[in-house]
């Protein structure tokens, strides 16, 4: 099994100030599977006591698998700007 958090050391980001995604926050909160929780493998999505997410976008590996999982339409997503966003195996 592959450990994730092995490979995610030696990754870099240069975050963006704008967020490559954003989130509907009211589409979000009708949602009770929140498929993104355990969809997400940077973690970037955390649950909220009563009801959706809260959403950290600047750790986002850029897989596209939020924007899959959500059956709500609650995700605008996109690559960051060019220049930003995550780099792999930065050694
Ligand atoms: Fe997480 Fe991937 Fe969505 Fe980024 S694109 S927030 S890493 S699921």
């Amino acid at each position: 099994m592959v450990d994730i958090s092995m490979r995610l050391k030696f990754s870099r980001y240069r975050v963006d100030r704008e967020p490559h995604i954003r989130v509907n926050y009211a589409n979000c909160r009708t949602c009770k599977q929140r498929a993104c929780l355990t969809a997400c493998p940077a973690q970037c999505y955390l649950p909220r006591q009563e009801d959706g997410v809260v959403f950290n976008y600047e750790a986002c590996l850029e897989c596209g698998t939020c924007y899959i999982v959500c059956d709500r339409g609650a995700l605008a997503w996109e690559y960051p700007k060019g220049g930003y966003g995550v780099s792999f195996r930065f050694a």
